[in-house]
């Protein structure tokens, strides 16, 4: 379940400008592929049309053979979990921010789930006041603690597919490689679609793709890739 295919997608925000030009590639379910390639490329693009934010002017783009234009841009987005790249938390506790992708959620499995984003300790130790809030009127999180509260977020909502969108591109290594452990844990077996601009941030992926100016360049293993970084 998840298997995600891009078959011959052109598309372009204006009429006189195609953005990607004739995109094919295929995540198969539980597979992990990467899309790297230099800022402008059209790798963002590629998630928003996953998730039905445009239609696509040709080619199709399914989910386990269906084509995504004829299903709701919900239906879509409810398969499908996202940790981008500045996670943006609503003013509100944070278990409401972990539950946000699936409300009915018990307090044990918040719970498990920030464990599991090791953001549990940090918040049964926050100050009684902090307690709950996040944003203005409370806690300032830091860039690091806003992915871990994305990534339990993802955890519980256990969504068959998973969307990286430079989701450690704006942390700091220490803490890049902290969240990329916790990552790591929440796409094993899972379809995952990672955005990257850094060959060495995807490693571990089954198949890397080189987009460049809106078309695929490259494609192989990280191995096969090697010396291109
Ligand atoms: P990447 O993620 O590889 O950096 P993007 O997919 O964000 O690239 O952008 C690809 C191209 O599309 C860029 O030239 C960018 O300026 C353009 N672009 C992105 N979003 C829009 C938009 N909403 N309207 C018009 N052009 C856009
Ligand atoms: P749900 O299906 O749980 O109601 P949404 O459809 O609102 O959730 O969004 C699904 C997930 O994608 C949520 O975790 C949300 O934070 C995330 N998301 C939605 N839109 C964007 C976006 N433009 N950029 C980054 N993340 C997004």
């Amino acid at each position: 379940e998840g298997t995600i295919r891009f078959e011959n997608v052109r598309f372009g925000y204006d009429p006189d400008r195609e953005i990607l030009k004739g995109v094919s590639f295929e995540v198969p379910a539980g597979k992990s592929i990467a899309i790297v390639g230099p800022s402008g490329a059209g790798k963002s693009t590629i998630s928003r049309l996953l998730f039905r934010f445009y239609d696509i002017g040709s080619g199709r783009i399914t989910i386990d053979g269906q084509d995504i234009s004829h299903v709701t841009q919900e239906s879509v987005r409810a398969a499908i979990g996202i940790v981008p790249q500045d996670t943006v938390l609503f003013n509100d506790t944070i278990a409401y921010n972990i539950r946000y992708g699936r409300t009915n959620a018990s307090e044990t499995e918040v719970h498990r789930a920030a464990d599991l984003a090791q953001i549990g300790d940090f918040i049964r130790s926050l100050p009684a006041g902090f307690k709950s809030m996040v944003g203005e009127r409370g806690l300032k999180l830091s860039g690091g603690e806003k992915q871990r509260v994305a990534v339990a977020r993802t955890i519980l909502k256990a969504p068959p597919i998973l969307v990286l969108d430079e989701a450690t591109s704006a942390l700091d290594t220490h803490t890049e490689k902290d969240i990329q452990s916790a990552l790591d844990l929440v796409s094993k077996d899972r379809t995952t679609l990672t955005i990257a601009h850094r060959l060495s941030t995807v490693i571990g992926a089954d198949e890397i793709i080189v987009l460049k100016a809106g078309e695929i360049v490259e494609r192989g293993s990280h191995r096969e890739l090697l010396g291109m970084d």
